[in-house]
Parts: structure tokens; C-alpha cells; sequence
């Protein structure tokens, strides 16, 4: 979120030049004012003023209420200006008049510049502020985001120079948002060769991925400019016109596109009002139908692309993943060593470092780690070198730097000891063979131990080769050996299991209760379907309906003991698979271990090996 070379949105801008622009010529004309009324002027006492009316060296005067200005010979016979104080003087007309002085009388004088400049300027400039805030309040169009000192995050950018060269890594993510720079470098043109036009792209990630880097490259590419502003500032900023926000950020962003939108932490805006029961946010939710209503409104040739980012995606409400809406999601992983070495090298050229620095050790040395720590880690090392007036950042100023940078992240439990990768290998491991074996469990696309947030420390993403509407009972107890495979894996190796397996085991259990209530495909129950699915996806446990008064007791129990049966088959079979290619398991893991993320290909070269089978 490094925003601060961006300019606030042009409507800040206009504001504050206006208000400088008023406030100078204000004071322009105070000191005008100031100038030829005193600064010419010789000031003198009021007996020097009568001395010089006696002698006759006085020409003309004006009296007001509290001055005596008026023009008077010197000594080498030169007219000046003076002025002197007034004094309740009887006597003066009477010396004037005796001396032909011309003079007048001048009392509005003063009273008119008590009304300018004490009254009608500074209540002007009240009143325009108030003028201004109200227009805010109100919501009316006009410079948006107008008040406050620079506390707004509504960024522009109107030609962001970040291009993807400098977001390292991310090459799926690259390759998946290509679509919308294509269709931004020229909306129309996208749109005649028969593209449909995107709306809204969610970005999800931990934090300090990318994410706000990836939307800014976007634009970059593109050459568009790039709108930012924070959803969590969005709710606290505008209280009670978030809805007002919302229409003035699109009318903004209609004027300057193509365009890209950036909503960061959309989850403070879009968070599924099942997160929210006991808060009910009205605020929040009128933000929220806005934006869903602006999504919707707008005509896609026009060339808005509103990005967002989200660590929590599934908080979001649901409406907001809906056609038309942020209906692509790209996921920008945790990068693994090839992507943490790449960020190192992107932001090492900023830096002079010396021959002796390895980067793909840097990059072994920081698992877990995301390019927000390592740009600090790389700052952090160019400061350490700089304090000791070194010629050039070395290894152990590096070294250093990890060191407080990991230091840091352990005080918040991010970081995994070692021990805990290792269990998560084998686990992954464990998943991953299985599936590789197994004829009926879905292929593996890819193997990841580099930690996904809270609950996932790894995970093992299966791919269905198409789609299927039917399974077998073989098919179906072949993944539940496939989702048991981790937790064999653990036994095997570690002789104990973790909480890591909870989910796999909640989702075999799943499986296994389908298998015998809704498809009738256990012997002992028989053909019978005790609960039926509504809606919910195909094997989820979501709108299962029991058919809870019509089960008798005894059957019930019988259930209960078929599920616990066959998964105890199940396990005992993932058991004796791993089992007999142990050899497999443990190159898999300590491959896993070093690369932290295997794919297909690899997976197949370990498998079919030839060392021993
Ligand atoms: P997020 O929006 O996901 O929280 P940011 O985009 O704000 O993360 O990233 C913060 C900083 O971390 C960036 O400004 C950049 O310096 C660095 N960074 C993160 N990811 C990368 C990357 N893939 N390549 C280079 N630098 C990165
Ligand atoms: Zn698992």
C-alpha cells in the first residue's frame, strides 16, 4: 500500500488551490490597504502635528474618528504624508481654520474597514467553509473528496509507471489478468472483436502479497489511471454518506476512463451479513447496496474496471460474487523460494550490494514470507550497511535483517517452526500420493506448503479431469482415502496425528454419511434415502434435509456404525498404501521441503522414479 508518490484525487487539489488563492489575495489586499494608508505616511505626535499647523507647514488634513492623515511641507520644502493619532482636541478646527488648512471630516472611513476586515472577510470565509462541508455532507456532486487535510486515502494515479517487470513472481496471476489490460488499452475495440467486457476482478491474498502492487502494474500496463481507496477508510471516513462516496468515486471514475478502481479491504464494506448478525451496520450495508448498484449500472464499453482485495474471501457476501460483478477471482499465493528469490532480485537493484550476497539463499532463509517483508528486509539490510558506513549492503547486514524481520513475525505467530513444516510435508505428502494412486480420486494439480492463511498450513489441489455428474461408490471411497491420506502419512512418520486433519476428516465424514443415506450404496442400509439434498453443492454437507421423523432409532445407530466402519476401512487402506511406497512419501516431502511447491509433472517424475517401487 505504498500510495505516497500518488496524488490525492484531483478534487482535493482544486479545494485547497482555491482556498490558497483566497487566502492570499485576502491578505493582498489587507496589506494594499496597509500600504497607502500608513506606509508612506510619516507617523507623528499629535503636539508635533499642532506645532507644524502653527507654523504654517500643514496643507491639507482629513480627521476621523481615531487618525489625523494629511499632507504637510518639511524642511527642504517637500510635501509628505503624515498621520497622527487623534486626541479630543476642542481647539483643532478652530487652528485649522485660523491656519487655512483645508481639512475634512472622514468617520465612515474607519468604520467601513472594521466592516471589511472585521466582520464581512472572516465570516465570508466561514461561511464558505461551512458552505463547502454541507455541500459534502449532502452529498451533491462537485470536487469529491473535498474537506479534511490530506486524511483521505482516495489516491490518483494518472499514469502509474509500475509495470509487472516489478511485481516479481505472480506469473499465473500475470497471465489471468492479461484479459483486462487487453480489454482497458482499448474498450471498444475489445468489445467489436466480441469480448465480453469484465466488471469486477477480486484479488485475494494474504497481506503484504501484492495485491495493491499487482492492481497498480495492471494499470500501468494498460496506461490508465489507477483510483485507490481503502474499504475500511471508506466506513470510517464518511459516516453517513458511504452511499454518497460510493456514487461520487463512480462519476469520478466515468470521467477518467478507462480506468481502474482499487477497493483495498473490501471485506470492511462486503462482509456477508451472516459475519455481522449481532452489528447490524446500517452504514456499511447502504455502502454495500451502492456499490453493488453502481456494479450493476454502469455500461461495461464504458472501461471501468473496479479490482479488489481481500484476504477473507469467504466473509464476503455472496451478491458481490455474482455475474457481473466480481465474478473473476485471482488468487495471489504466498510466494515460494523461485518467487521470494525474484522479489529479492526486484528490490535489490534498488540498493548497491556486494558480491558476496546470495539471493537464493536470502530467499531459503525466508520461508513464509511475503514481498511486503521482504522489500522491508531489504531496506532494513541497506540501513544496517549505511549505519556502519559500509561501501555496499553485504550478507550479513541481510542476515541481520531477516533475522529482526522473522523475529517480528513470531512475536504475531506468523511463522511456522520447523518442525511444523515437516509435519505439514509429510501430511500434504500423504494427500498427494493417494491421489496419485488411487483411479477414481480427482488428479493432482499442485502441492503447496507455504502457509494460506489461519487454518490451512498447506494444501494439495486436486483438478477433476470434467466435469462428472456421476460417481461410483468406488470413485467416492477413493477420495475419501485420498482426504484420509494426511493423516496416515502423519501416523506413519511421526507415529501421532494433528489437528492439521480436522477438515479432511469432517469432509471424508461427509462423503461416507452420503454415500450410505442419500445414494442408497451401503449393504446393510440398503436402498433407502434418509436424507435428501436441497441446493447445496454435490457433496457438501449445506442443505442436507434430514428425514429425521421418519429414521427410526435403531437405524440411526446402524448408520453411525456403517460411517465409522467404512471409514476405518478407508483409513486402513490409506494406511497400507503409504505404507508400501514409504520410499515415495519421504522423497516427496523432503522435495516439498526445499521447493515448498511441487506441481503435476513433478509429482510424476517422483512417482515413477526409478529408484524402487
Ligand atoms: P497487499 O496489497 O497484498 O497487502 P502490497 O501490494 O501493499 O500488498 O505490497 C506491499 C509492498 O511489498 C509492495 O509495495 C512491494 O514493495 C512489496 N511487494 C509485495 N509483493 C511483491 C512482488 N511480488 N514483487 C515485488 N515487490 C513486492
Ligand atoms: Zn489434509
Amino acid at each position: 500500500m505504498d500510495n505516497n508518490n500518488d496524488k490525492q484525487l484531483k478534487g482535493f487539489n482544486n479545494f485547497s488551490k482555491f482556498l490558497l488563492i483566497y487566502i492570499l489575495i485576502a491578505f493582498f489586499m489587507f496589506y494594499m490597504y496597509q500600504y497607502f494608508t500608513t506606509q508612506q505616511s510619516v507617523e507623528i505626535s499629535y503636539s508635533q502635528f499642532k506645532e507644524l499647523i502653527n507654523k504654517d507647514k500643514v496643507k491639507s488634513c482629513s480627521i476621523s474618528e481615531k487618525y489625523i492623515k494629511g499632507i504637510y511641507i518639511d524642511k527642504n520644502g517637500k510635501k509628505r504624508r503624515f498621520i497622527t493619532v487623534a486626541v479630543n482636541d476642542p481647539d483643532l478646527i478652530k487652528d485649522l481654520e485660523a491656519h487655512h488648512v483645508d481639512f475634512s471630516g472622514k468617520i465612515t472611513n474607519t468604520w467601513l474597514t472594521n466592516l471589511i476586515f472585521g466582520w464581512i472577510l472572516p465570516f465570508g470565509f466561514l461561511f464558505f467553509i461551512w458552505w463547502l462541508m454541507t455541500k459534502k455532507m449532502r452529498g451533491t456532486s462537485g470536487g469529491l473528496f473535498g474537506f479534511g487535510k490530506g486524511r483521505f486515502k482516495v489516491y490518483l494515479n494518472e499514469k502509474p509507471d509500475v509495470k509487472f517487470s516489478d511485481v516479481a513472481g505472480a506469473d499465473e496471476a500475470k497471465q489471468e489478468i492479461r484479459e483486462i489490460v487487453e480489454y482497458l488499452k482499448d474498450p471498444q475495440k475489445y468489445q467489436r472483436l466480441g469480448g465480453r467486457a469484465p466488471k469486477g476482478v477480486l484479488l485475494v491474498g494474504a497481506p503484504g502479497v501484492g495485491k495493491t502492487l499487482f492492481a497498480k502494474a495492471t494499470a500501468g500496463e494498460a496506461g490508465v489511471p489507477f483510483i485507490s481507496i481503502s474499504g475500511s477508510e471508506f466506513i470510517e471516513m464518511f459516516v453517513g454518506v458511504g452511499a454518497s462516496r460510493v456514487r461520487d468515486l463512480f462519476n469520478e471514475a466515468k470521467k477518467l476512463s478507462p480506468c481502474i478502481v482499487f477497493i483495498d479491504e473490501i471485506d470492511a464494506i462486503g462482509k456477508s451479513r451472516a459475519f455481522n448478525s449481532l452489528t447490524s451496520n446500517d452504514e456499511r450495508e447502504q455502502t454495500l447496496n451502492q456499490l453493488l448498484a453502481e456494479m450493476d449500472g454502469f455500461d461495461s464499453s464504458k472501461g471501468v474496471i473496479i479490482m479488489a482485495a481481500t484476504n477473507r474471501p469467504e466473509i464476503l457476501d455472496p451478491a458481490l460474487l455474482r455475474p457481473g460483478r466480481f465474478d473473476r477471482q485471482i488468487i495471489v499465493d504466498k510466494p515460494d523460494v523461485k518467487g521470494r528469490e525474484a522479489i529479492f532480485r526486484v528490490h535489490i537493484k534498488k540498493i548497491k550490494i556486494s558480491p558476496d550476497v546470495d539471493v537464493k539463499k536470502l530467499a531459503q532463509m525466508t520461508p513464509g514470507l511475503v514481498g511486503a517483508d521482504i522489500a522491508n528486509i531489504v531496506n532494513e539490510a541497506a540501513l544496517l550497511a549505511a549505519r556502519e558506513n559500509r561501501d555496499a549492503v553485504y550478507m550479513e547486514h541481510f542476515e541481520e535483517a531477516i533475522e529482526r524481520q522473522i523475529a517480528g513475525l513470531k512475536k504475531k505467530n506468523k511463522v511456522i517452526s520447523e518442525e511444523e513444516k515437516k509435519r505439514v510435508a509429510y501430511h500434504e505428502s500423504g494427500h498427494a500420493i493417494c491421489a496419485y494412486l488411487l483411479p477414481g480420486a480427482d488428479p493432482v494439480h499442485k502441492i503447496s506448503i507455504i502457509p494460506r492463511g489461519l487454518s490451512a498450513l498447506g494444501y494439495t489441489q486436486q483438478l477433476p479431469v470434467d466435469d462428472k455428474y456421476l460417481l461410483t461408490k468406488e470413485e467416492m471411497l477413493d477420495k475419501v482415502v485420498t482426504l484420509l491420506g494426511g493423516r496416515a502419512a502423519e501416523e506413519i512418520i511421526f507415529g501421532s496425528v494433528s489437528t492439521g486433519a480436522q477438515n479432511d476428516l469432517s469432509r471424508a465424514t461427509d462423503i461416507v454419511r452420503a454415500l450410505i443415506t442419500q445414494f442408497g450404496m451401503d449393504e446393510e442400509i440398503g436402498l433407502v434415502v434418509l436424507e435428501e439434498r436441497s441446493g447445496g453443492r454435490f457433496l457438501t454437507s449445506e442443505g442436507i434435509i434430514s428425514q429425521d421423523n421418519k429414521i427410526s432409532e435403531r437405524t440411526k445407530q446402524l448408520v453411525d456404525e456403517e460411517v465409522a466402519k467404512i471409514m476405518g476401512e478407508c483409513y486402513a487402506k490409506a494406511k497400507e498404501l503409504l505404507l508400501t511406497h514409504k520410499d515415495k512419501l519421504k522423497m516427496l516431502a523432503s522435495e516439498l521441503l526445499t521447493k515448498e511447491v511441487i506441481n503435476e509433472d513433478e509429482l510424476k517424475n517422483i512417482m515413477e522414479g526409478d529408484n524402487g517401487d
